[in-house]
């Protein structure tokens, strides 16, 4: 994650709704789509775009968003995050609002990943709109979590700590986060929008054929029997083990927390900056190496490991195909903004 300068030269961090030194008002400017703090006339910083700029309206009624929009929308405007949650949690039980907000962090910063990777948000809107269901179990119904034809569906309950270590636990994971479950489902999404119809033969070559065995055949299959004993060597995680969509969703996943990472080692320590625009090979080298210094200061904490993944040769493949597909993405959209 890049961060900034306020005008009084602190240090303004992604999520940052107020500069730590000065006080002024902060946050993510929604037109030029960086983090900004704000001048005595309430513009985003001169060097970043100048727009004049007011919260979110989700940032002033219920306190779950970070970003500004320009002064000149009409009143009650969301920010382009808030824009997708088409289905927010009942905001009557204050118990929702934190967990609310946790998602809608979480989806803040899947929104960056998309711009890191050149992937443009109007990619988002048409023909296939992505869009957030942020839903509490009632007694009637279990929310599953899931991706269905851009509708991306979050458990409320993802949002508590307590919940999701539990889950984490019975489902034997290295990590579960809520970013995580934004990466994997938009990994479903991506699929569906850039994958189904323009490069489904590659698709097949790289992950087997999502036809055979049948998704509906596949999945209670692994859940009864889990993952083959070899799936370190193939796969990068078990799960990614139970379907090849399942296999294109994790690793998907995991290309984003590559690149994220690459992208904060790049803004913080110079001598990574290269490889965070290099080629694959050179982003997994500098990932692996970080991994193990990283790892092993988690370890000294006493937290779970910052990156438990194996990279076998299969998975790079895998990897180098989500990097294909993002690079071809990019360009067609560049040739089209000429
Ligand atoms: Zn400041
Ligand atoms: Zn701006
Ligand atoms: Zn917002
Ligand atoms: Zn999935």
């Amino acid at each position: 994650m890049q961060v900034a300068t306020c005008s009084c030269d602190a240090t303004l961090f992604f999520g940052n709704r107020r500069c730590l030194q000065c006080g002024r008002m902060a946050g993510w400017c929604d037109v030029c789509q960086r983090i900004t703090s704000l001048d005595e006339d309430g513009c985003c910083l001169h060097d970043s775009c100048g727009s004049q700029l007011v919260a979110c309206s989700n940032r002033d009624a219920w306190d779950v968003c970070d970003r500004l929009v320009p002064a000149s929308a009409p009143a009650g405007t969301l920010c382009r995050s808030c824009q997708l949650t088409a289905v927010a949690p009942d905001a009557t039980i204050p118990q929702n609002i934190p967990r609310w907000a946790a998602l809608e962090r979480a989806k803040r910063r899947l929104l960056y990943d998309f711009q890191l990777n050149g992937y443009p948000y109007e990619r988002l809107l048409s023909p296939l709109p992505l869009s957030f269901r942020f839903l509490a179990d009632t007694l009637d119904e279990h929310v599953v979590t899931g991706h269905a034809d851009g509708v991306i569906t979050i458990n409320l309950a993802e949002a508590d700590p307590v919940h999701r270590e539990q889950a984490r636990q019975d489902f034997g994971e290295p990590q579960r986060t809520l970013i995580g479950h934004m990466r994997h489902e938009s990994g479903h999404f991506f699929w569906q929008r850039e994958v189904a119809e323009s490069c489904l033969e590659q698709f097949r070559e790289v992950f087997g054929d999502h036809e055979s065995p049948a998704y509906e055949e596949a999945m209670p299959r692994y859940y009864e029997q889990g993952p083959p004993a070899d799936w370190q060597q193939r796969f990068i995680s078990q799960y990614a083990a139970s379907h090849p969509w399942e296999d294109f969703a994790e690793t998907f996943a995991f290309y984003l927390d590559l690149r994220s990472v690459m992208d904060t080692l790049g803004a913080h320590v110079p001598a990574f900056h290269l490889a965070t625009h290099g080629s694959l090979a050179e982003m997994l080298g500098v990932f692996q190496r970080a991994g193990i210094v990283l790892n092993e200061v988690n370890r000294s904490l006493g937290v779970v490991d910052l990156v438990p993944e194996v990279v076998a040769p299969p998975v790079v493949e895998k990897l180098q195909f989500m990097h294909d597909a993002f690079a071809a993405v990019a360009e067609t959209a560049a040739g089209h903004a000429e």
